[in-house]
């Protein structure tokens, strides 16, 4: 019989237990379900899905009526390893990053598709699916990095971020291609099957191939030879890894990593590419398009634009055929407005706001940012165009003074940032407690 997880009693007289995977719980635990007793037990990780599953919050929960199998209910959860739905995805990125919707949507699809290839492979059913890297576009500090970065949180995988304006041909001045590689092994703690299925993101792709822009004359950016090394790495070669990163020496033991099924997200600015798609959108070959839909290219915003991007605008903007070729998926991004660079501010999980109020509290002191002057620094941050990257530094600007003067000053109750103070006509508003009286000292 059926003993129970938690007190090691049989199920309880006629009531029936819960099957959650291989373990029983009898309803007299259930019902005073114990989170630290748990952790004790199992740890946090598999405490908090217990108790989410128990609850009937957790994702894992199949949405099917419990099944009473006589005297044991058991709870439908989906294998462990199961991959979280584009959906969910979707839903765990919202907590994180401000819109960008199509970005998501494409991006949840994608990285869904990607790692379920790597299972098929497994499987070995004969049909190949191809790697599909990523492509993003959208202006600086829209969130491309972001995304990635958070995409490979939600997967927990590891991940790193390379500069492709950094790199250069093996033994120049700068960096390695192969270094990336490196950077992501160490981000896997050195476990060379787990930097095998990580995350590369790839920013200032369109600064590569771009012969103009190729200023210096120690760095080779736009050779040919980093070109090749890059695509090589993105398309999947077998990379030797010098350890310790640096030049390679003839001795020294390489690690063998395997880029086949790293996934690489590229991303740029692509500054001009809207002017391009929106020549191409006005002339005659697309014209129908704005006949069709009764607009005028002007009409279209920026995201529709980019949306209707095809690899041509990408060949005059100056990419490279051979790049545009491995990175098939692409996903416009739009510069955030106004109004989300104010949720940006106060919305997601780990948002400026919410961190400061979390340190002021640690002081005893209660942070209040009028909505006025969020308003004021989003506007500011439009202002400056570099988006959510402007925004950071407002904010913390303002708040350097007070995070200078409260931890000395036991007195402060709260702080008020104000617009005044956004637009630099006066101080945050202080508020102290009132001094005792002697008598009561
Ligand atoms: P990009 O790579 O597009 O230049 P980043 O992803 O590096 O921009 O964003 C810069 C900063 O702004 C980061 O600190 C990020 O947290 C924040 N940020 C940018 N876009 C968003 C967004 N859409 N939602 C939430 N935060 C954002």
């Amino acid at each position: 019989m059926a003993k129970c997880f938690l007190c090691g009693n049989p199920g309880n007289e006629g009531r029936p237990m819960l099957k959650i995977d291989d373990i029983h719980i009898c309803y007299q635990c259930v019902e005073g379900l114990d989170y630290r007793m748990l952790t004790s037990k199992m740890g946090d990780v598999a405490a908090e899905r217990l108790m989410a599953l128990v609850s009937g919050t957790h994702p894992e929960v199949v949405p099917q009526p419990v099944q009473d199998q006589g005297e044991v209910l058991e709870v439908q959860t989906r294998k462990l390893d199961e991959l979280p739905t584009p959906q969910e995805l979707h839903r765990k990125l919202d907590e994180y990053v401000i819109g960008q919707e199509l970005a998501k949507r494409t991006l949840c699809v994608a990285v869904y598709n990607h790692y379920l290839r790597l299972r098929q492979k497994e499987d070995e059913d004969g049909t190949e699916i191809e790697k599909s890297n990523i492509l993003l576009a959208g202006s600086t500090g829209s969130g491309k990095t972001l995304l990635a970065k958070t995409l490979a949180r939600i997967l927990d995988v590891p991940f790193c971020i390379a500069d492709a304006t950094t790199l250069t041909e093996a033994g120049y001045v700068g960096e390695d291609v192969e270094n990336i590689i490196l950077r992501l092994l160490q981000a896997a703690d050195m476990n060379v099957a787990k930097a095998e299925r990580g995350i590369v993101y790839v920013d200032e792709i369109d600064k590569i191939g771009r012969k103009t822009q190729n200023v210096s004359i120690t760095r080779d950016v736009s050779g040919e030879g980093v070109q090749q090394a890059l695509l090589k790495i993105i398309e999947g070669t077998e990379c030797n890894i010098p350890p310790k990163g640096g030049r390679k020496h003839p001795n020294e033991q390489y690690i063998r990593v395997n880029t086949e099924n790293i996934l690489f997200i590229c991303g740029g600015a692509f500054v001009g590419l809207q002017d391009i798609i929106r020549q191409r959108l006005g002339s005659s070959a697309m014209g129908f398009a704005s006949i069709e839909e009764g607009r005028n290219t002007k009409e279209y915003t920026e995201e529709e634009v980019l949306a209707k991007a095809m690899p041509e605008d990408f060949f005059q903007f100056g990419m490279i055929p051979e790049m545009m070729g491995r990175l098939p998926i692409f996903a416009p991004l739009t510069t955030l407005t106004e109004e989300q660079l104010v949720q940006l501010l106060t919305k997601p999980k780990n948002a400026l706001v919410k961190q400061y109020t979390k340190l002021l509290a640690m002081n005893g002191v209660k942070l209040i940012v009028e909505p006025d002057a969020l308003h004021a620094m989003a506007h500011q941050a439009v202002e400056r165009g570099t988006g959510a990257r402007a925004l950071r530094g407002i904010f913390e600007n303002l708040m350097l003074d007070v995070m200078y003067t409260v931890p000395g000053d036991r007195t402060i109750e709260s702080v008020t940032i104000t617009k005044d103070q956004v637009e630099g006509r006066g101080e945050p508003q202080i508020k102290r407690q009132r001094p005792r009286s002697r008598k009561s000292a």
